[in-house]
């Protein structure tokens, strides 16, 4: 058993049949020694890749993301959900239904950031019906970037987001 699951096991909470919170030490309160022994197991899965950048999304896997790039000594480019007037027009938009507000947002990355000889490894919290990841993936497609690899840190294996990801034939 790893770090995170033990972690589960003492301090998760099940919220409801589908959803579990881990607010005390993941995406509200956060545990940097355990965030960092995450980081070092992501680096370790991933080592055989040539990564240049680690893509997530706003907000609860922006501290993932930044404790798995530590390892990987590459930068973090998130996915914002709103667009602000600083990032101007030069944008990739995928649309993206929100598991946890049950809306979509069109989410968007500056094309500044993203170049085609990117390797990208995309990193979450949860993977639930998948559509963050297909959603990031497809921000990468539209880059011409590669998807080197994607690192969630919670599946719910009950949900189909890992079958629609195999379909997607990244894994
Ligand atoms: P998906 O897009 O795969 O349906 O859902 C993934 C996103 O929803 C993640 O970015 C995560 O923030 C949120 N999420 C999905 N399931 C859970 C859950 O059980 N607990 C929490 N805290 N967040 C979840």
């Amino acid at each position: 058993m790893n770090c995170l699951e033990e972690r589960i096991i003492k301090d998760g909470v099940v919220k409801s049949e589908a959803v579990l919170k881990v607010d005390s030490f993941l995406n509200h309160q956060i545990d940097v020694n355990l965030l960092d022994e995450m980081g070092k197991l992501f680096k370790e899965k991933f080592k055989d890749e040539k990564i240049t950048k680690i893509l997530t999304i706003e907000a609860s896997g922006i501290a993932i993301a930044v404790a798995a790039a530590k390892h990987f000594n590459v930068p973090v480019l998130f996915a914002k959900k709103s667009k602000s007037n600083n990032l101007g027009d030069n944008l990739y938009h995928s649309m993206v239904h929100s598991f946890t507000h049950n809306n979509d947002y069109d989410v968007v990355v500056s094309k500044d950031y993203l170049k085609q000889d990117d390797s990208v490894l995309i990193i979450d919290d949860f993977l639930a019906n998948g559509c963050a990841l297909v959603g990031l993936c497809d921000i990468v497609k539209q880059s011409g970037a590669s998807v080197a690899g994607l690192g969630i840190a919670i599946e719910k294996g009950f949900q189909d987001g890992g079958k629609k990801l195999e379909n997607l034939a990244i894994t």
